[in-house]
Order: C-alpha cells, then sequence, then structure tokens
C-alpha cells in the first residue's frame, strides 16, 4: 500500500491502532476543499499537507499584505503582493511534494463546483462566502467543517444536514435576518494569531475524524466513534475555556428545512 518514503513520513501516524496503514491511504487518498487562504486557511492547509490528505484545493482571489503576517505563517514578507493561494499552495509542496495541491485564483460563490470533493472546509472570514458554502454544501450532501476566529475567540462546528435531515445547518444556527449587520472581519475588529492557529488545530484533526467517518474506517473506533456534527466549539481566550454547544435545528430555516 504504502511506499517507503510514506511509512518514514507518516511513521507518528501509522503508529496508532486508529490509523495504521489503511486509515493513511484513505487520507492519501482524499479530496478537501479549503475556502480562504488567510488566518485560518493558511494553518489550515500547512496540517492537512503535513497529515498526507493526498488532494488539496484552496480557493482565494486575495493578495498577500504585511498586516496578514501576524498570523497567516506560511507567508514571508518576499511574498507581500502576490497571491495568497498560489503562495500557500507552493509552501505546502515543499513541506509535502507528493500531494496534489492546487491553488484557485478566483472568489469562492454558489457557481463553484463542489461535487468532487469529501469535505469542505470554511476558513472564510465572509459571512456571505459561509452562506454559500452552506448552501451548497447541503445542496450536494457534503459534509462542512466552518471555521472562524475574531479577536480573542474562536469557534468549530461541522455540518451534514444534507446527509442526515435532523441535524442543523450553518444557516439554522446563524439565521440571514440576524447578520446582515456582522460582517466584520479580521481587518475591522482584529484577532491575534494564536487563536487562529489554534482553531486551525481544531478543524484539521476533525477532518481527519470525518474523513475515517465517511471512508466507513472503523479499525479502532475510539477515535471516530464520535462525530462533533450538530455541536459548537467555542474557544474563548480570555475566560482560557472551550465550550461545547449542541445544536438544534431550526425547522423554519431557508436552506434545510
Ligand atoms: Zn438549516
Amino acid at each position: 500500500m504504502l511506499n517507503e518514503n510514506d511509512l518514514q513520513r507518516y511513521a507518528s501516524q501509522l503508529i496508532m491502532p486508529e490509523i495504521e496503514e489503511e486509515g493513511q491511504s484513505i487520507l492519501l487518498k482524499s479530496k478537501i476543499l479549503i475556502i480562504g487562504a488567510g488566518g485560518l486557511g493558511n494553518p489550515t492547509a500547512i496540517f492537512c499537507s503535513a497529515a498526507g490528505i493526498g488532494n488539496i484545493d484552496i480557493c482565494d482571489h486575495d493578495n498577500i499584505e504585511l498586516s496578514n503576517l501576524n498570523r497567516q505563517i506560511a507567508f514571508s514578507i518576499h511574498d507581500i503582493g502576490h497571491y495568497k493561494s498560489r503562495v500557500l499552495k507552493n509552501y505546502c509542496l515543499n513541506l509535502n511534494p507528493n500531494l496534489k495541491i492546487n491553488s484557485i485564483i478566483d472568489s469562492f460563490d454558489s457557481q463553484f463546483s463542489v461535487d468532487n470533493y469529501d469535505i469542505i472546509l470554511d476558513c472564510s472570514d465572509n459571512i456571505e462566502t459561509k452562506y454559500t458554502a452552506n448552501i451548497l454544501a447541503h445542496k450536494y450532501n457534503k459534509t462542512l467543517i466552518s471555521a472562524s476566529a475574531t479577536q480573542f475567540e474562536g469557534q468549530l462546528a461541522i455540518f451534514k444536514s444534507g446527509k442526515y435531515k435532523n441535524l442543523p445547518c450553518y444557516e439554522c444556527i446563524f439565521p440571514k435576518d440576524q447578520h446582515q449587520h456582522t460582517n466584520l472581519n479580521c481587518r475591522e475588529i482584529g484577532v491575534i494569531g494564536t487563536v487562529t492557529n489554534l482553531i486551525s488545530s481544531l478543524q484539521v484533526t476533525e477532518t481527519i475524524r470525518e474523513l475515517f467517518i465517511e471512508k466507513s474506517f472503523k479499525k479502532d473506533q475510539s477515535f471516530t466513534k464520535n462525530t462533533l456534527a450538530g455541536n459548537l466549539l467555542l474557544y474563548d481566550c480570555v475566560q482560557h475555556e472551550i465550550t461545547k454547544i449542541r445544536l438544534k435545528k431550526n425547522l423554519n430555516c431557508n436552506v434545510c428545512k
């Protein structure tokens, strides 16, 4: 199954009974979409590449600015002005050249084709993008792992409303009419880089778990028996707390009712 190089590269993962060679092969065959190559997209793409998720598309049309460098850890001062998704792709390929990583220099909108992905990772800082990702994930029965971080807080949730009718979608939890005037991103209200990086770390852990669940990989069920879907993780670094909140489906939701 795995070649000699892969056996060495992923040795720390393979040694665990919850992963072994079969689990690593699943990761290498998986295909994910990362929406956004900013504060969350940077560490998320890096951790996904390091873990050996084999096919990664990174969608972002922004350019790198000096003010990104407190948190967007794949970028250096030499990258300012270049496309984020392209520089991030090259950073990840430098880390793990055997993966297939594409940069999509475009904005993510309702015309985007998500059908080929196993999982969609929302790393955007724009609520309209989050709503669009939710609609497409629901429509194409995809698992959506949605992350966000501002100031001293971060949150992570998994949505599978297309696959399981009893589970909520993003818009059940964040209804559009209540969020029309709260589209504030990191540039406007700030964030510290350690918060985005922590949320990304949680996001990639859940991605690995969800890929195993999706492919029915249950060699040792301790890692895969509980999905986070239907819950929201909130990290508050002021209070030193991570809280898990059970989410309810909105029976009148415009997207998933
Ligand atoms: Zn909904």
